[in-house]
């Protein structure tokens, strides 16, 4: 199939969504190849959901009986799968069904968003592809934007590199109850680490769109990720290992110029794109792709998920290359003009803060937003550039513009992940300044495998930073959050034993928000 054809394609099965999302079932699409004979199972990346809307959700899965060779053991042709969503898990009440054409240019993944669907209950769906059935996943819908919710209750995920552990955390989160899994970014990782490695990468560090594929078909392919997907609808957002570690815009720390380095952006993007169960609606455009995205939980509660990385400016004080690094005593971090979300982000963002009349407003991004730098004896403080410390005034108008929604009423948490620690901390509206209002809370969830800082940084950092209620890197696993219109609850999920499987979690510490009511105190 040429460019053309694809697009025009493309177009026939918007429509087709559009149809689907008005009837509740998918009309007639273009006609597919015979499926090839003897491929095998083509569901070995399991299924996934996200997106979850009072009335739709996006179902996904990908083709790929033999998912570590191009085009994942099919041939580059056009092949039809029937979808399935109902309300019962043996597919009885309520069914909708539909068929989808998956197509090699999109490694044959399915992203299709079924409209026409109850608000805050329940739903089942499964994929039918040459005599094979996948498993059943199980989602969720959003309440209606005007019901009153009593409990929202949802798994804070991120860093998950498949060298470096085992996902107990995903089992855990598997057999929760929750209305969603918010990941916040390094859902693959695109380089290794020789000193950590309990089960290995596929292949060296990935630059083509074929090598991004085979790498987030490894991830796929670990059992309890895939079970945490089919067991809750996820909302995504991503950090830089997806594409490369620390980058930053268009800006490389491994030397390639701008071109070459948005083309490889552009294959990571893509296969991103077609492993994650997120909007059809946001299929990259060349080296564009955007990932923000904003939802509201009835009365309850409003998630803006962003991106810290597409739009954000070149780390300080690097000399010239790109990346982070500590640095003591750098100008260049004053400068108004340097930002993580991007002008339009930023605007898009404050905006969306001022008009909530929610009385929850949750912030999710990659990393952590308190102050995490490390007091020297020469009073200036060392901090890693790459961070939120990194980006001072970039930080200042986010928490402006969160005391500007406070003073509206409500109150704001903010979540993030990067750090390979879970953190409770107190957010200041002028970080480093104790006379300065406490404006949020912020919860940073660990890794679920990643490798996190020494006990003795730790400690420093700690001692640095006195809003910090809570900073260790010592266990892997994840954050639960529970929010009700009294009170924000976060239990923090932790093994030491990322690289036993099976490891079981412990509480490593609680803690609480009051509504309406700034900080954090201990639960
Ligand atoms: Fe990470
Ligand atoms: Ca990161």
């Amino acid at each position: 199939m040429d460019r053309r054809t694809l697009f025009r394609h493309l177009g026939r099965q918007a429509v087709a969504l559009a149809l689907a999302r008005l009837f509740g079932a998918a009309q007639a699409q273009p006609a597919a190849s015979p499926w090839p004979a003897g491929v095998g199972d083509p569901f070995t990346l399991g299924v996934a959901s996200g997106v979850p809307r009072p009335d739709s959700v996006v179902i996904w899965t990908r083709l790929a009986p033999r998912p570590h060779e191009p085009g994942g053991g099919l041939p580059p042709l056009p092949l039809a799968v029937r979808w399935e969503l109902a309300e019962d898990e043996g597919f009885s009440t309520g069914l909708r069904r539909g068929e989808f054409i998956a197509v090699p240019e999109h490694a044959h993944s399915l992203h299709v968003e079924v409209g026409g669907l109850a608000s805050a209950r329940p739903y089942f769906y499964r994929f039918i592809a040459g005599g094979a059935v996948s498993e059943a996943g199980r989602t969720r819908t959003a309440p209606a934007e005007d019901a009153p919710v009593a409990r929202l209750r949802l798994a804070l995920a991120s860093c998950q590199h498949y060298e470096q552990g085992w996902y107990a955390a995903h089992a855990e989160i598997a057999a929760r109850d929750l209305d969603f899994v918010l990941f916040v970014g390094d859902y693959i990782y695109e380089s290794s680490n020789a000193r950590y490695r309990v089960r290995p990468h596929e292949g060296p560090v990935p630059q083509t769109l074929d090598a991004y594929r085979a790498r987030h078909a490894t991830y796929k392919l670990d059992a309890d990720l895939r079970a945490a997907h089919a067991a809750h609808p996820w909302i995504l957002t991503w950090d830089d290992h997806e594409v490369e570690n620390d980058y930053a815009g268009d800006a490389s720390p491994s030397g390639l110029d701008a071109a070459a380095f948005l083309r490889r952006r552009t294959a990571a993007y893509q296969a991103y794109f077609e492993h994650l169960p997120v909007s059809p609606s946001i299929a990259p455009q060349g080296a564009a792709m955007r990932i923000h995205d904003h939802f509201r939980w009835g009365r309850l509660a409003e998630l803006w998920t962003l991106d810290g990385r597409q739009h954000r400016s070149v780390q300080a004080c690097g000399g010239g290359t790109p990346g982070g690094r500590a640095v003591t005593g750098c100008e260049a971090l004053a400068d108004p003009a340097r930002t993580v979300f991007g002008a339009a982000q930023e605007r898009w963002l404050a905006e969306g803060l001022a008009r909530s009349a929610r009385p929850w407003k949750l912030v999710a991004q990659g990393s952590q937003l308190s102050p995490g730098g490390i007091a020297t004896p020469a009073l200036a403080r060392r901090i890693h550039s790459d961070g939120w410390d990194g980006y001072p005034r970039a930080r200042e108008r986010l928490l402006d513009a969160i005391a500007a929604a406070n003073a509206a009423g409500g109150n704001t948490l903010v979540l993030g992940g990067d750090v390979h620690r879970h953190v409770a901390a107190n957010l200041r509206q002028r970080p480093d300044d104790p006379r300065s209002p406490v404006v949020a809370a912020e919860f940073v969830c660990t890794s679920i495998s990643s490798r996190g800082l020494s006990d003795t940084l730790m400690a420093a950092i700690r001692a640095s930073n006195p809003d910090l209620l809570h900073a260790r890197s010592d266990e892997r696993g994840y954050a639960l959050l529970e929010v009700t219109p009294q009170a924000a609850h976060c239990e923090m999920r932790g093994t030491p034993h990322p690289a036993q499987p099976g490891a079981a979690l412990h509480t490593q510490a609680r803690f609480a928000v009051e509504a309406g009511r700034p900080g954090v105190a201990r639960d």
